[in-house]
């Protein structure tokens, strides 16, 4: 990772010796408004690159401190050792080549009178409108014990990379008979069917690999996403071996040990071989910088341009935004990010944002053979996204395995065409 003024520069975004002397640069040579996105993922990617197709003239520029993305969707699959880390990662040469600047740094504070960001090394990158789109950060401390050298032993992975190959190699190094535990976080957090989909692919791989072992997914909640075809799938295809302690039996974590690999519940403590430990989450850090956060660390937004409620000319989309019925989902973030970009290139031009309509979809594979789906379409209402009626539905409690078949190709059919929208 580079990041600091050399790295910007080399990127070919223009910089002065002086940060005050930019928007000077800039709005001199007559060029369209600036939108700075922060955040090269789902969101922001996207966002960056809808904003171009919508209005070539608009001065583009993306903040994110990595050269490489890799892609949450799909990384299960990893972990459960189905597929490769590498076909997770993108870069964003494409991204640049649509005339896009990229600033390959952080951004950690926005003045919203002056309307500009602070970069990491001091620059500051004046904005007409600014999309913030910065994903989660771990509430680290919110689970008593779990702090991020307690991620080290009992990782989240819920932020893809090393995190996902370390739950990876635990689950690889650990003997049959071993017991894996899986600690899922109340709502919201990112991707709300995504830990059944975890607990269904490491399933899987005990099934074959270490079939003497257990799996217990500790639940904060009574109740999940997709859940009667997680568990019609599970009774089907791991019976014995998984098993899903909701709230009321005493799901719910209340501290953890890093150094004994103990989950403490209030009905008694499991010793795990391997424990997943997903944490309560919030918005992107640059969120709360930026006062775009309310108290419950998301941030609220207008459900027709995700202008945030609280600072005028600051957009938040993706995992970051309340974004009321809408779940935080990869295909959600992309759907708000055309969606706010279309709000964004008629604001600076003076025009009014239109209504919108999205759309989401989240397939999980409960295998590699077996997908199954949830979709909604959802439209303003009431100053909220709420699911348009009659709309959407889950996949068929009662299908053929051809059709569970038939949904996990679509699933890896998604990701290929929402990467290669974002970053192909
Ligand atoms: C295990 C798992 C499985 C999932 N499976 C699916 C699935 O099948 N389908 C689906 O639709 N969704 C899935 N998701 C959810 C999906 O990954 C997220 O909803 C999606 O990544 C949200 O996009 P985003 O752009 O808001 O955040 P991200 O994709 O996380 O992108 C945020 C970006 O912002 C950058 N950033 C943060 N702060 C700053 C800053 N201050 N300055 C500059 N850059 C910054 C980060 O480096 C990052 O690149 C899954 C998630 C997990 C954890």
């Amino acid at each position: 990772m580079r990041t600091g003024r050399r790295a910007f520069l080399k990127l070919g975004v223009v910089a002065t010796a002086s940060a005050a002397c930019f928007p000077a640069r800039i709005f001199a040579q007559g060029a369209a408004p600036r939108v700075v996105v922060v955040g090269g993922g789902f969101a922001g990617g996207s966002c960056a690159r809808a904003l171009r197709q919508e209005d070539p003239r608009i001065a583009v520029t993306l903040v994110e401190p990595n050269a490489t993305f890799t892609a949450c969707p799909f990384s299960n699959s990893v972990i459960g050792g189905l597929r490769e880390l590498s076909a997770q990662q993108f870069t964003y040469d494409r991204v640049a080549a649509d005339g896009i600047a990229i600033a390959r740094t952080t951004a950690t504070a926005v003045d919203a009178q002056a309307r500009s960001v602070t970069l990491a090394d001091g620059t500051r990158l004046p904005y007409a409108r600014l999309v913030l789109a910065p994903g989660i950060d771990i509430r680290w401390g919110a689970l008593p014990g779990y702090d991020e050298a307690a991620a080290a032993r009992m990782p989240h992975a819920w932020r893809a990379g090393e995190q996902t190959l370390l739950l990876r190699r635990q689950l690889e190094a650990m003997p049959d008979g071993g017991l894996v535990v899986i600690a899922a976080p109340a709502n919201p957090f990112r991707c709300p069917p995504g830990p059944y989909e975890r607990a269904s692919l490491i399933a899987h791989y005990l099934k074959a690999k270490k079939p003497r072992s257990k799996l217990i997914v500790l639940d904060a909640k009574d109740a999940f996403s997709k859940q009667r075809l997680f568990q019609a799938a599970w009774a089907e295809l791991y019976p014995g071996l998984l098993e899903w302690v909701p709230l009321s039996k005493g799901g719910n974590v209340t501290s953890v040990d890093a150094a004994t690999l103990e989950l403490v519940t209030d009905f008694g403590r499991h010793k795990a071989a391997v424990a997943n430990v997903i944490p309560p989450q919030k918005a992107g850090r640059i969120a709360d910088a930026a006062g775009v956060a309310d108290r419950t660390g998301w941030c609220p937004i207008d459900p027709a341009t995700f202008e945030s409620k609280l600072v005028p000319g600051i957009h938040v989309i993706g995992d970051a935004a309340i974004a009321g019925a809408m779940p935080k989902s990869a295909f959600a973030a992309n759907s708000q990010a055309k969606t706010c970009a279309a709000a964004v290139a008629r604001l600076v031009t003076g025009a009014a944002p239109s209504t919108p309509k999205l759309i989401n979809t989240c397939y999980s594979l409960v295998a590699p053979d077996y997908g199954i789906s949830v979709a909604g379409v959802y439209a303003p209402s009431g100053g909220q996204l709420a699911e348009v009626p009659g709309s959407g539905g889950v996949s068929p409690a009662e299908a053929p395995r051809s059709t569970r078949a038939a949904e996990a190709i679509f699933a890896e059919a998604w990701f290929r065409t929402i990467t290669a929208e974002v970053f192909g």
